[in-house]
């Protein structure tokens, strides 16, 4: 058990599906060095296949039992897609724009495909995806090196490279297959949560991007943070698929606003919603996405009625900095007290590793 839990809320209202997100964190962490495939942060389209592909039936995690399950490791032409270049330079004689090799799959592929038929079932929304930092990680309990381990100041996963033997048990052991394999360092890489720059008080790059104001990041255990009213007071922010007994920190506050379906004469049906409850259930349990749906709105019509409404104030998020308590001073007396330099990294296996260099182009404050 960690003594802290860093965590992270997801509006899935709010999503635009803009990729702002993916484009951050790939250019901060994964454009080189074998991880050109991987995205530690993707949006996907929902229902849809995901990425990679079928995630969802791909096993891993933990039975009711607590046993930990069987589970595939994706394929990266068929289930990742190989990432292409362009011919630029061939444009200039004239040519179009074509990838340089046949693409077959890729993040994304099925963006903006929806199900059901319209005008009154069709849908379709975006979940961004990152690793869940879970409680009871998949990843960890798989590898069979230890080179797995959850930070005991802050609960974010990582994966010790200097240990890592590239075996790839954690990537099928992980049920949202958020931990990749690199294939020119032979290890095992994923979503750090930004950790050098939340040591820094500054939120992960995915979170401080994000255009549609729907990533609030903080300790569950501070009371002042809108993460822990979300999620402990709340109770608005879920994980997803609770069935895979990993318990997942990065928590989501499910679509209950979908456009609504019309009645015969084209008039909407007030409070209807084209999302089937089905799938939403499937995706963050049914007591608690109920509870959930529930709470928003009655909040909402609360609002709506008198003015008032502290859960849609915070789910607005007027001030984007309002959506982000993190605590340097935490950071930093952790650091004095083991004896090391204020604001260094707390666990300096991974970002002195041989494999990863940090750099910071923000300013705490900034
Ligand atoms: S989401 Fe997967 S990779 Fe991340 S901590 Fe959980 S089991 Fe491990
Ligand atoms: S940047 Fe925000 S709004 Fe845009 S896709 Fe990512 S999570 Fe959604």
């Amino acid at each position: 058990m960690s003594k802290r839990q860093l965590a992270m809320v997801m509006d899935l209202n709010k999503c635009i599906g803009c990729q702002t997100c993916t484009v951050a964190c790939k250019t901060q962490w994964t454009n080189r060095n074998g991880r050109d495939y991987m995205y530690w942060n993707n949006v996907e389209t929902y229902p849809g296949h995901g990425y990679p592909k079928n995630w969802q039936e791909s096993g891993g995690g933990f039975d009711a039992a607590g046993d930990l399950q069987p589970g595939k490791i994706p394929n990266i032409e068929s289930d990742y897609g190989v990432p292409w270049e362009y011919n630029y330079d061939e444009m200039a004689d004239g040519k179009i724009l074509t990838p340089h090799q046949e693409p077959t799959w890729g993040p994304n592929w099925d963006e903006d495909v929806g199900a059901g038929n319209f005008p009154n079932d069709n849908y379709f929304f975006y979940i961004p995806r990152i690793c869940n930092h879970c409680t009871n990680p998949g990843c960890l309990s798989a590898c069979p090196r230890d080179a797995i381990f959850k930070r005991e100041q802050d609960g974010v996963v990582l994966v010790d490279l200097d240990r890592c033997q590239g075996y790839r048990y954690c990537i099928a052991g992980c049920p949202y297959k958020k931990i990749y394999f690199n294939p020119k360092l032979s290890k095992s890489e994923k979503c750090i949560l930004c950790f050098p720059r939340v040591e820094r008080g500054l939120p992960p790059a995915c979170s401080q991007q994000c255009v549609g104001r729907i990533r609030f990041v903080g300790f569950l255990d501070d009371k002042e943070s809108q993460v822990h009213k979300l999620v402990n007071e709340y109770k608005v922010a879920i994980g997803l698929r609770p069935d895979y007994g990993t318990t997942p920190n990065i928590y989501y506050v499910p679509p209950v606003f979908s456009p609504n379906k019309f009645d015969e004469n084209g008039a909407p049906i007030v409070e209807s919603s084209r999302i089937p409850d089905a799938e939403l259930e499937k995706l963050f349990g049914k007591e608690a996405y109920h509870q959930a749906k529930k709470t928003i709105l009655a909040e909402h019509k609360k609002r709506k009625e008198t003015g008032e409404s502290e859960l849609m104030d915070l789910l607005i998020a007027f001030q984007h900095q309002d959506m982000f308590r993190l605590d340097t001073n935490y950071y930093h007396d952790v650091a004095k007290a083991e004896g090391k330099k204020a604001l260094a990294p707390v666990d300096n296996r991974y970002s002195k590793g041989k494999f990863t260099k940090f750099t910071t182009h923000y300013k705490v404050g900034h």
